[in-house]
């Protein structure tokens, strides 16, 4: 066996999923013996290497955020592990998980309103990297993070409730950044956006995952959100991944129907306007 292909078999996948199942409570049906179940992710098995772009699609309800929790180790399966370059994740405390706080970093769906809303954007961004053992940030530390973003430094000593949506969801970045993460993994990152700020954020994106060498994991309900950034795209549906192609192979011959219907909800413009 030559060097490169021994390397390639014994050198863990960045991040590994394996046999992930969990199942939910159906709503209404909490009561003793008669509490149903839904399987929401359905014996799921995914690797993500390092430095990649993988953009990971699928209806509403699919349970993206939901494998996307059990991949950041923030909620624990019925069944199945998780990995991050050989090493434990699921099964583990998360107590334990600052390494992997400080590899993996999330930017959660509507980042707007998972910053507090009275803390500064000074406070917001140096308190994951005190948390980590960073100490306390350097007014360079945190005018970079916002540099990252496009943001200027004047916004530092703001509350995070008097920012735009679009400034939020920039700060959530910058706070994930600022921890310089080998990975970043975002849920619905431009969902609710309006189109200029989308394009703008989807830009940024770009240019930090280059900038950084980083890989992403980015989420969303809308293929053509994550088509642009991402060279590997996974379709959800129903707990399960029914597709994990390279985004031409996927665009060009969508191989399951809700792939297809997925591309067929990308909106068009009517031809009279074309
Ligand atoms: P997606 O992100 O693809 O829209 P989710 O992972 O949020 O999907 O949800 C998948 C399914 O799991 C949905 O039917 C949702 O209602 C259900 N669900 C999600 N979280 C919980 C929970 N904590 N308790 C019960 N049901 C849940
Ligand atoms: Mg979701």
């Amino acid at each position: 066996m030559c060097a490169s292909t021994l390397h390639a078999a014994t050198t863990p996948p960045f991040l590994a999923l394996r046999q992930v199942t969990q199942q939910y409570p159906l709503p209404g049906t909490r009561f003793w013996h008669a509490t149903r179940y839904q399987c929401v992710i359905n014996n799921v098995t995914l690797s993500l290497n390092k430095g990649e772009h993988v953009g990971l699609v699928g209806a509403s309800g699919a349970g993206k955020s939901t494998l996307l929790k059990i991949l950041l180790g923030l909620e624990t399966p019925d069944s199945g592990s998780v990995s991050c370059q050989g090493r434990a994740v699921v099964p583990a405390s998360t107590a334990a998980l600052r390494w992997y706080r400080q590899l993996v970093q999330y930017v959660p769906q509507d980042p707007a309103s998972t910053l507090a809303p009275n803390k500064t954007v000074a406070q917001s961004i140096a308190e994951p990297l005190h948390f980590l053992g960073h100490g306390a940030a350097s007014m360079s530390v945190l005018q970079r993070a916002l540099d990252d973003v496009a943001l200027p430094a004047s916004l530092l000593h703001r509350r995070v409730a008097t920012l735009s949506g679009g400034q939020a969801q920039r700060v959530a970045i910058a706070r994930a950044l600022a921890l310089r993460p080998a990975f970043l993994i975002a849920d619905e990152p431009v969902s609710g956006l309006d189109l200029p700020l989308r394009e703008q954020i989807t830009a940024l994106f770009t240019q930090l995952a280059q900038q950084y060498d980083m890989g992403m994991l980015l989420v969303s309900h809308d293929i053509s959100a994550v088509a642009a950034l991402c060279q590997r795209v996974l379709v959800m549906h129903e707990g399960q991944i029914v597709e994990d192609r390279p985004r031409s192979a996927l665009l060009s011959t969508p191989a399951h129907p809700h792939t297809r219907a997925l591309l067929a909800a990308i909106p068009t413009l009517p031809d009279c306007y074309c």
